[in-house]
């Protein structure tokens, strides 16, 4: 079953948290939602639950409307299962108990039961309470109790927040194949880019209310739509560049337009996305160029924090045997081909 929002837009009073949602999240593949806290990712999760009515737009599942502005059903009613960040087991039954909750008579067995403890990784635990539970058994425990009545949808918002980090990755690697196995289709809400690159078969990336990109990890990572999406990924930096006679001048220097990926924007002032890794160095003359201010080295590698004259940093990275020392100068320059431009952003909405 997929998952379509259109146009969906929401506010609380005076505060607009979502403007004009359109994606579709496809059917049996994890979609997450990606942003910082406060861009609107628990609230498009609620809306589609039921916890909150649509204001404006609609939701779809497989084509046909589960909700919009006129029609409403309550929470229990649609297609859709709930996995929050703190598990929200009843914690007056036991985990077996959790798990038939909302479980239909007809699949109420402790054969069903059991199948979904082993499933989970649970299994023999289903007369515990959840406090006789570790947080990440909790959580797995919560899954169960969210999938077993094998919903259309599972929506899952920051299900493994509270799992502490060694456990995460696991418990994440786990759900992971289950879901794939039992070709569910979820919208799974984090702020951690690691996560989302790690799980989600497509990202929404979320900022401020909007669609800032919706793609695969892939389609993300090697070709964002903006600079702030590319700044998201793989640790890169933004810096403001401005189209000069033959080339882009920056704070760090003047560099050739072949510096670019593809051609550059029509614009004169641009955001310039580079990546530690895409520099090269050489020496300069006291008086010119930036002074290497830190390194630090891993093994065969060593990050080097660079500083303008006005103190304004850009962190490369190089191999180790071509890092130059603390306190020379040297003059810096990208790779062919390895920084990507885009035309400065607009700050309004
Ligand atoms: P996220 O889940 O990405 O942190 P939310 O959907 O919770 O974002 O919030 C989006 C925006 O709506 C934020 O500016 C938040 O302060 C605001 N907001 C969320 N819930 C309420 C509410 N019940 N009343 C007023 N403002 C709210």
């Amino acid at each position: 079953m997929s998952l379509e929002f259109r146009h969906i837009a929401h506010a609380y009073g005076n505060t607009r948290a979502l403007k004009d949602i359109s994606f579709t999240a496809p059917q049996g593949e994890i979609t997450c939602l990606l942003g910082s806290s406060g861009c609107g990712k628990s609230t498009l999760l609620n809306l589609t639950a039921g916890l909150l009515p649509v204001q404006q737009g609609s939701v779809y599942i497989d084509g046909e409307l589960l909700a919009d502005e006129s029609h409403s059903p309550p929470p229990e009613k649609r297609p859709v299962g709930l996995v929050f960040q703190d598990g929200a087991l009843f914690p007056h039954m036991t985990i077996a108990q959790n798990v038939a909750f909302g479980l239909p008579k007809s699949r109420n067995s402790s054969d069903v039961i059991e199948e979904w403890l082993d499933l989970v990784g649970l299994a023999g635990l289903g007369g515990r309470y959840p406090h006789e539970l570790s947080g990440g058994q909790q959580q797995r425990a919560a899954l169960a109790r969210a999938m077993a009545p094998e919903p259309q949808v599972l929506l899952m918002d920051e299900p493994f927040a509270s799992v502490d980090i060694v456990l995460r990755k696991s418990l994440r690697r786990d759900c992971r194949a289950l879901l794939r196995q039992r070709g569910a289709t979820v919208i799974m809400v984090t702020h951690d880019p690691e996560e989302a690159l790690d799980i989600g078969d497509r990202i929404a990336v979320m900022d401020r209310g909007r669609i800032a990109q919706f793609g695969t990890p892939h389609e993300l990572y090697d070709t964002p739509s903006s600079a702030r999406v590319g700044a998201i990924f793989g640790g890169a930096q933004v810096i403001a560049g401005e189209r000069v006679e033959g080339g882009i001048a920056t704070a760090f220097g003047t560099w050739p337009l072949s510096a670019l990926v593809g051609d550059a924007p029509d614009s004169l002032n641009l955001e310039l996305l580079l990546r530690a890794d895409g520099f090269e160095v050489t020496s300069a003359h006291e008086g010119h160029g930036l002074v290497v201010r830190d390194i630090r080295r891993t093994s065969a590698r060593a990050q080097i924090v660079l500083a303008n004259d006005g103190g304004e940093e850009l962190a490369i990275e190089l191999a180790s045997g071509d890092a130059p020392a603390i306190g020379e100068r040297v003059t810096v320059q990208p790779r062919a081909a390895s920084v990507l431009a885009f035309a400065t952003a607009p700050t309004a909405d």
